[in-house]
């Protein structure tokens, strides 16, 4: 099946990603009066585009906009290559701009993550890895700047009586976008709300608390009492709210969790992670499990429940007691 037909003029198209997991990317159409608005694109593979242009052609009619939930390769990275093939506007919230230089030379990213890794007690064996672990395949694509950014409370027109609304929902990364349907009261989640599993969230210094981000955004979605939801990669979600307020529960007694293993005093965020996590981790997972483990760190840190220890070149977290 090329596209599903989600009735009310909303199709998905289901393109491959080039991973273990997620396997793939849900993109979901809409049609509208002036051609077609996509949420979502995939990577920039010839399997993936192959998928999105036979979707379409199902469909039927021009992609006249390409709307990006947030940069991440497996969501934006065709987004340049499908923008100069169809000409179709490029929407993508307007904090965007800002990460792109990351996006496109990964080398910033490794630097500023193996520094922080590394005042925070990492191994020397894992910041050797991640300096020498940033190969970056070509499906990556190349991103580009939106050229119609959008904001909080903005609505696409699809028709005279019909928008979707933008939700913005920074956390899982600072420029992460949602989607309401105003006709049918779906939601899009992008990775937001995920179905089975709890959306990563990253560390990119102590000026941001994307945990705070994240648990704030996710509060909007358990307000607004989302029924059916539409998300990123896996099966629909029956109730969106319900599943939102079970993301932040996990996340609640993983800032317990954390505080309790600080019981004792002062650890380094890499002690954390190793007595929060399961043992043995890939580094792969080690790479994404301190950054999480940084994020709820620093989020207890402006709660004021921690406080860091020690200097700048070898941290520890203290409890205050508070
Ligand atoms: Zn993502």
């Amino acid at each position: 099946m090329t596209a599903t037909d989600l009735g009310d003029g909303i199709w998905r198209i289901v393109a491959p990603l080039p991973f273990a997991a997620p396997k793939s990317v849900n993109c979901y159409v809409f049609e509208s009066d002036d051609g077609l608005t996509m949420l979502d694109c995939g990577v920039d593979s010839d399997a993936g585009l192959a998928a999105l242009w036979a979707g379409l052609e199902t469909i039927g009619g021009a992609l006249t906009r390409l709307i990006g939930s947030h940069l991440h390769v497996d969501h934006i990275g065709a987004g340049r290559t499908i923008v100069e093939k169809t000409g179709a506007q490029w929407m993508m919230h307007e904090t965007t701009a800002e990460d792109i230089p990351r996006y496109n030379d990964w080398s910033l990213r490794a630097t500023e993550l193996a520094e922080a890794a590394s005042a925070h007690g990492a191994s020397a064996e894992f910041i050797t890895s991640l300096l020498n672990n940033w190969e970056r395949p070509d499906w990556y694509g190349t991103a580009i700047a939106p050229t119609d950014p959008i904001a909080d409370g903005d609505r696409v027109k699809l028709s005279p009586d019909r928008h979707l609304e933008v939700m913005y929902t920074p956390g899982h990364q600072r420029n992460h976008v949602c989607l309401v349907d105003s006709r049918t009261g779906l939601l899009f989640s992008g990775d937001h709300v995920l179905p089975r599993i709890s959306p990563f969230v990253p560390y990119t210094g102590p000026e941001h608390d994307h945990l705070g981000d994240y648990l704030n955004s996710i509060e909007r979605i358990v307000d607004l009492d989302a029924t059916l939801t539409h998300p990123a990669h896996g099966v629909e979600i029956e109730r969106g709210s319900e599943r939102a307020h079970q993301i932040a529960l996990h996340h609640r007694r993983r800032l317990e969790d954390m505080l309790d293993h600080l019981t004792n005093g002062p650890q380094t965020a890499w002690q954390v992670m190793e007595s929060t996590f399961r043992p043995n981790l890939s580094f792969l997972q080690q790479r994404l499990a301190i950054q999480e483990s940084l994020a709820h760190l620093e989020h207890l840190r402006r709660k004021g429940k921690v406080r860091l220890v020690g200097t700048p070149a070898a941290w520890q977290y203290e409890r205050t007691g508070r």
